[in-house]
């Protein structure tokens, strides 16, 4: 195995230490033991990265967009490469199982690769004017440096996204990185820079989240935000971004229904949602929470969706035989442990798991609750784990009222073999994402973002593109 490397911050085209000497731990959440360190940027360093950030965009607006592509597939090319050690670093300071941590990796690199070519397709317009000697055009420009604040429970695909599609825009980036998983979003960062990108286009700092976000929101360099975490976090960065008029692009919390319909093949439903659900422990945001099962297939799903939780292999994420790792951080545990119960006291039925397994890292055991209270917490909060509920329902206007109760709205899933149902959940639903009768979700030329609380922009597709540029307008006469 590979020693795990600290990160430093990467300002101006150079790797280095914080300004201040100061570092944070990074911890194996396999173990809860240290593993390494990463820098803790002040002031001092974010201001460095603000002028190099300032700088880049200078160097890298003019460069055309066939030739920013090139040094990004280049940057492809070299995450490709080095995916194996990029892989096992991610599950040591992650904890997600090596066959998961090695599929994202090489996922960012079709990311990359995917916004490279969309950069080439910024197309502006030609407006048909009302004299003949007038030119009306339409011109996309880059919007400017780019705040980007990630998270650690994707810490590639999070990053890699916002960077690609700055890059790709013609923007110029600071990434404040999540300060649990440093080592792979800094590969990212070193894949772009070895692939040429010049100094300042792309800066990653890592310190405390607020502090950061509270000095580079305001800054009048920085254009504009993009931010992944939690609906209340995502709630003060975008109510400071407003008070200093900042374009922003904001992918939030979520509680995914999952409904499962009269004549759904219960198979495929199961088949598909008992892996997805354990996924990266369920610490995704478009994981599958709310099983809304009708009531004529409940039990019956019920008993097979916890005979495949409990079937589901966790441990070391580094064993090959494992499906699910620990949790990222030690506070999802009471997190969880709180809100199963909650629901339990509320009289919801735990049909498995529930809790830690062992005091050595922060392991849980998948779970799951049948016949849970609206009430209950674990109905309205985001469990953020591996935790399923399963309730039922009588009819499709019951569940789609349910699947709509909840201020969220990210991903939803559904499973039916009526096209009149399939059609119905798709205009009712208020999802920003609604995957019918598989998964498909998160794919780069796809749109990935929510409706409600959720938050609001893109972070695939074309759209995703969109949200780096401004509309210039110019007309000419003569
Ligand atoms: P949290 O709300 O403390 O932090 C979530 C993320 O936001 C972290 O990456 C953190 O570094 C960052 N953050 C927190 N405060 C910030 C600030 N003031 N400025 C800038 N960044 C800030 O929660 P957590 O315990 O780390 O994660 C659990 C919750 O976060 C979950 O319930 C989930 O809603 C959310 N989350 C969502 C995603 C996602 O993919 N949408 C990813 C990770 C976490």
């Amino acid at each position: 195995m590979t020693d795990y490397p600290d990160t430093d911050l990467l300002i101006d085209g150079t790797w280095r230490p914080a300004a201040g000497g100061r570092s944070i731990p990074v911890l194996d959440p396999a173990t809860a033991r240290p593993i390494g360190k990463v820098a803790w940027a002040g002031t001092e360093d974010l201001d460095a990265a603000l002028a190099a950030a300032a700088r880049g965009f200078a160097a890298w607006r003019p460069i055309s967009a066939y030739d920013r592509a090139k040094v990004m597939r280049q940057a492809a090319v070299l995450l490709r490469e080095r995916a194996e050690a990029i892989a096992v670093n991610m599950t040591r300071e992650q904890g997600k199982p090596l066959v998961q941590a090695r599929l994202e990796t090489l996922a960012g690199a079709d990311v990359i690769d995917w916004f490279a070519g969309e950069g080439q397709r910024a197309y502006g317009q030609v407006i048909p004017a009302r004299q003949s000697d007038v030119l009306q055009i339409t011109q996309k420009v880059p919007i400017g440096p780019v705040a980007a604040f990630t998270p650690w429970n994707f810490p590639i695909n999070q990053i890699v996204r916002k960077v690609s599609a700055a890059l790709a825009a013609g923007c110029s980036i600071i990434v404040k990185g999540p300060e649990e998983t440093p080592a792979s979003p800094a590969a990212v960062i070193r894949a772009f820079v070895d692939a040429g990108v010049p100094a300042g286009v792309v800066n990653l700092v890592f310190g405390v989240p607020a502090e950061i976000s509270g000095y580079l929101i305001p800054h009048p360099v920085i254009r504009k935000i993009s931010f992944t975490g939690s609906t209340a976090v995502g709630k003060e960065l975008a109510a400071l971004a407003g008070r200093h008029m900042k374009r922003m692009t904001m992918e939030l919390g979520g509680h995914a229904p999952v409904i499962v319909a009269e004549d759904a093949d219960v198979d495929l439903a199961l088949g598909l949602m008992v892996a997805n659900k354990h996924r990266n422990a369920g610490q995704i945001c478009i994981s599958p929470t709310r099983f809304l099962v009708h009531e004529a297939l409940a039990d019956a799903f019920i008993d097979r969706f916890t005979e495949g939780a409990r079937a589901i292999r966790v441990g070391n994420g580094l064993d090959s035989a494992v499906e699910m790792g620990p949790l990222a951080n030690e506070r999802r545990i009471p997190m969880l442990e709180g809100l199963i119960g909650d629901a339990v006291a509320r009289g919801a039925r735990l049909t498995t798991g529930g809790r830690r397994i062992g005091n050595e890292g922060w392991f849980f055991e998948p779970t799951v609750l049948a016949d849970v209270p609206v009430a209950a917490r674990i109905m309205n909060e985001e469990p953020f784990g591996p935790v399923a509920v399963i309730n039922r329902f009588a009819s499709l206007d019951d569940a789609i009222a349910e699947a709509n109760r909840l201020p969220y709205g990210l991903a939803a899933f559904a499973f039916t073999r009526s096209s009149a149902t399939a059609t119905r959940l798709g205009n009712e639903v208020e999802a920003g994402m609604l995957a019918i009768n598989h998964l498909g979700l998160a794919l780069p030329e796809v749109p990935f973002g929510g409706v409600k609380e959720s938050g609001h922009g893109t972070e695939g597709g074309s759209e995703a593109l969109e949200s780096y540029l401004d509309t210039r307008f110019v007309t000419r006469k003569g």
